[in-house]
C-alpha cells in the first residue's frame, strides 16, 4: 500500500520534503498540499507532485480521506493546532522542530497523544538519523566508558540581521539540546549561560558566541558553544569523554587536496548539504511507521522535554551566569 501523505506548509522545508517523498524515498506520495499562500503549495505541486489536490485549510486537508498521514511543515507558531488536529483524526504526523513554540503546548500534545492512547507524532529531529551521531553513540555505548564530559559547538558562517540572541536557543542549539540528551540517554537538570566578548561581525541585540552549560541528572556536564557568525563555515562539533576513553563526532567527507606545499579539505558553508542524508533517513523512518498506523523516532515527549531545556537556557541569557533548574513532569509510560 502506498502511503498518502498530505503537507501543510510548502515553504523551503516543505518542498524539500515533497521532493524527497516523491522523488527519493519509497512507500508514500504526496497527495495533498496547504499553505497560507496558495502561490507556495501550488507551486511545489507544479515541481514535484502534480496529482496532489491543494487545500484551503491545514485543518481541511487534515480531514481528508484522501491523506493517510500528515507532513506540518509550516510556520513554528502553526504546528500545536496542527499537530493536535492531526492526533485528534488519529493520522500519524511528522511535526518538524519546533513541536510547539512554548512547553506548556508541546505538553498539551503529550497529553493528547496519551489520551489517544498510541505514539502517532514524530518530531524532525533529524540529527539522530545523521550517520555520525549513530557511530559515535555506539562508541559511547561499546568504548568510551560511562560520559562524564561532552564539548560541543554548533558555529554558522553568518546569520540575517534579524537573528537576536534567543534564537541562538530556539533556532539553532535546539539541535544539540536533543541530540544531545539522545547520545547520552540522559536528561538535562539546570543550564547557564557564558559570554566572551561580542563577536566583531554581530550586533547589540545578539550576544556572540555564547556557551551553555548544561548538567545532566547522571552528573554530566556538557559545554555548547554557539557562534553563528564564525566566517569559515558550517561547522558542527562534539567529543565525549567518559570513564575510559574519549569519542568524536566524525568530519563530513570531504576531499583532501595536496597543492603548493599545502594539505587542504574544503569545509562545508550550507547547513542543508550537512544533513542532507539523515532527513532522507528520518523520513522514510516515519513513511514505514505511518504505514503501519503508528510513529517512531524523537516522540512528542522528546519534544516536549527540548522545550523546557529551550526555556531554561533563554532564562539562563538573562540569569548573568546563575544555573536555572530544567524540570519536566513526569513522563507517561507511553514514552518508556
Ligand atoms: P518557510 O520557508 O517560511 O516555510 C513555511 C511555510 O509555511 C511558508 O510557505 C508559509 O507561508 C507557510 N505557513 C505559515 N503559516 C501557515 C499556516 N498557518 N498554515 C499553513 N502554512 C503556513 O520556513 P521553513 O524554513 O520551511 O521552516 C518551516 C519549519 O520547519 C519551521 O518550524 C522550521 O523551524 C522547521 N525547519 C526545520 C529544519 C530542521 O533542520 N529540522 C530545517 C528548516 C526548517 P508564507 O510564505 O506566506 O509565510
Amino acid at each position: 500500500m502506498t502511503l498518502q501523505i498530505g503537507v501543510i506548509g510548502c515553504g523551503m522545508i516543505g518542498r524539500d520534503h515533497t521532493r524527497r517523498i516523491q522523488q527519493v524515498l519509497t512507500g508514500a506520495k504526496v497527495v495533498a498540499l496547504s499553505d497560507v499562500n496558495q502561490a507556495n503549495a501550488e507551486s511545489v505541486r507544479d515541481d514535484f507532485a502534480p496529482e496532489a489536490m491543494i487545500y484551503a485549510t491545514g485543518e481541511a486537508l487534515i480531514g481528508s480521506t484522501d491523506v493517510h498521514a500528515v507532513l506540518v511543515t509550516s510556520w513554528g507558531a502553526t504546528h500545536e493546532p496542527y499537530v493536535l488536529a492531526a492526533i485528534a483524526a488519529g493520522k500519524p504526523v511528522f511535526c518538524e522542530k519546533p513541536l510547539a513554540t512554548t512547553a506548556e503546548g508541546a505538553r498539551r500534545i503529550v497529553e493528547a497523544e496519551v489520551a489517544y492512547g498510541k505514539k502517532l507524532v514524530q518530531v524532525g529531529f533529524m540529527r539522530r538519523y545523521d550517520a555520525g551521531y549513530l557511530a559515535l553513540k555506539k562508541a559511547v555505548e561499546q568504548h568510551t566508558g560511562a560520559p562524564i564530559l561532552v564539548h560541543a559547538a554548533h558555529r554558522n558562517p553568518s546569520v540575517p540581521e534579524a537573528y537576536i540572541t534567543p534564537m541562538a536557543i530556539h533556532d539553532t542549539m535546539i539541535h544539540e539540546i536533543d541530540v544531545l540528551r539522545w547520545l547520552l540517554n540522559d536528561d538535562y537538570v539546570s543550564a547557564r549561560v557564558l559570554y566572551p566578548r561580542n563577536a566583531a561581525r554581530s550586533h547589540t541585540k545578539l550576544r556572540d558566541p555564547q556557551v551553555v552549560i548544561l548538567e545532566t541528572a547522571k552528573g554530566v556536564l556538557i559545554d555548547v558553544e554557539i557562534f553563528v557568525n564564525c566566517q569559515y563555515g558550517y561547522d558542527i562539533r562534539c567529543e565525549v569523554i567518559g570513564e575510559a576513553g574519549a569519542a568524536s563526532l566524525p568530519e563530513p567527507m570531504a576531499i583532501a587536496i595536496r597543492l603548493d606545499a599545502k594539505n587542504q579539505s574544503p569545509i562545508l558553508t550550507d547547513w542543508k548539504d550537512r544533513f542532507v542524508a539523515s532527513y532522507d533517513v528520518e523520513l522514510q523512518d516515519f513513511i514505514v511507521a505511518a504505514a503501519k498506523g503508528s510513529a517512531t523516532g524523537p516522540t512528542a515527549w522528546d519534544g516536549y522535554a527540548a522545550a523546557v531545556a529551550a526555556d531554561a537556557c533563554v532564562q539562563a541569557q538573562e540569569s548573568g551566569g546563575d544555573a536555572v533548574a530544567i524540570e519536566l513532569s513526569v513522563r507517561p509510560a507511553l514514552y518508556n
